[in-house]
């Protein structure tokens, strides 16, 4: 029996290395203007083209470096593309040459996916959509959409999630109305509806056979969970780290704040659940990089990172007392960032009735 190694391994220590590099040249003043102008991080995402980051999860042969990171927006194209639509579509995202959005909730679906309503009407060698999306993240600067819609009514199908089909296609404006949302933080990274009409899409753009687009987005979705969960572990890291130096620092009634436990002991809570939810992202990323089923394990560590995250940036907030508030220490931005993971691609509740239904053996709920 070989024993339970926690190390990083040379390549996993080597792609941390490389992107701390890159990061450490977007610092938190680069972020902070960015949310106040609102405008896109092209610079940012210029440097992770460059260096063959955005293209990590799809095959070598199509551009990308053989590094494994979590990018996995076109992970139904890398997966269920034909070598065409692979050659096609593949190498200009990792490149950095085009951008892709990706477009699945609807205004009247919300997380009830059985019930889009978005239609693509099949006519000869093409198909027309019509339809509205919402909360298309980066939209305003996309080529590209990955777009899931119905093709079979649902009236005709054996369950609410068959007779969707799903599209890689471009983002032709002069078809779709892309108007912004006016939102808590994120500034830097767009959000919009999507007002879709007749949209006239090429037979060679859809992906997989048609009907079976539901299934081919699930493919992604625990990987999603996995990458979204480690994310915001990071930023309720950054938060500990700018809340703990900040207690160090400032003293009230002759001492540093930080020597006082109702400062200390909610810092170290956070840091205790960071590391516990670390341990669950590891978890769920080990079974699925050795297919081994990681959906309960997916969903739990988008659930413990994203509460770990969150709690870690309030507590930033309210180590920093009125300054907190100011967006000079930057944590009032990370609580705003912080709620983003909880509340995407699914929410906490969405997740207790999965494991439920699923782990529990308890009926649906939903
Ligand atoms: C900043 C941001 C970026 C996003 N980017 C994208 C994107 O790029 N592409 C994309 O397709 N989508 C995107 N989304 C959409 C996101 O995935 C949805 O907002 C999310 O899935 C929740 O859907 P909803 O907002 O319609 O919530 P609803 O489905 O309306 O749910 C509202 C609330 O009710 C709760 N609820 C509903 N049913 C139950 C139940 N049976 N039991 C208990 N609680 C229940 C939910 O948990 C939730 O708290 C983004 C959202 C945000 C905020």
């Amino acid at each position: 029996m070989t024993s339970i190694d926690f190390a990083f391994s040379e390549l996993q220590q080597s792609l941390r290395d490389a992107i701390e590099k890159i990061c450490a040249r977007f610092g938190d003043d680069y972020w902070l203007k960015r949310d106040s102008d609102g405008k896109f991080p092209e610079d940012f995402y210029r440097a992770l083209a460059a260096d063959g980051w955005l293209g990590v999860c799809i095959p070598q042969d199509f551009g990308a470096s053989a590094v494994h990171m979590n990018i996995f927006g076109l992970n139904p194209v890398a997966v269920y593309g034909t070598a065409e639509q692979k050659k096609r579509m593949l190498p200009p995202i990792a490149a950095g040459k085009e951008k892709a959005c990706f477009a699945v909730t609807e205004p009247n679906a919300g997380l009830e996916t059985g019930k889009l309503q978005t239609r693509a009407e099949r006519r000869g060698d093409h198909y027309v959509i019509n339809g509205a999306k919402i909360w298309i993240s980066t939209a305003q600067v996309a080529d590209k959409m990955l777009i899931l819609v119905r093709t079979t009514p649902a009236e005709n199908t054996r369950k609410p999630t068959d007779g969707l089909s799903l599209f890689y296609t471009a983002l032709d404006r002069r078809h779709v109305e892309v108007r912004v949302i006016d939102k808590m933080g994120r500034h830097a990274v767009d959000s919009n509806q999507l007002f879709i009409d007749a949209l006239k899409v090429p037979a060679e753009d859809r992906i997989g056979e048609e009907g079976r687009g539901f299934e081919y987005i699930l493919h992604g979705m625990n990987p999603e969970r996995i990458l979204i969960a480690a994310e915001a572990i990071g930023l309720g890291r950054a938060a500990l780290k700018r809340a703990a130096a900040y207690a160090k620092e400032r003293v009230v009634f002759g001492r540093p704040i930080g020597q006082n436990q109702a400062i200390q002991h909610p810092l170290a809570e956070c840091w205790i659940e960071l590391e516990a939810a670390e341990l669950m992202v590891r978890k769920a990323a080990w079974q699925y990089d050795q297919n081994i089923p990681c959906g309960p394990a997916a969903n739990a560590a988008k659930y413990l990172g994203a509460e770990a995250g969150f709690k870690a940036c309030q507590t930033a907030v309210m180590t920093h007392g009125g300054y907190g508030y100011a967006k000079e220490y930057h944590v009032e931005r990370y609580l705003r960032e912080s709620l983003i993971p909880r509340i995407a691609p699914v929410s906490p509740q969405l997740i207790l009735c999965f494991i439920a239904e699923k782990v529990l053996g308890l009926p649906k709920s939903y």
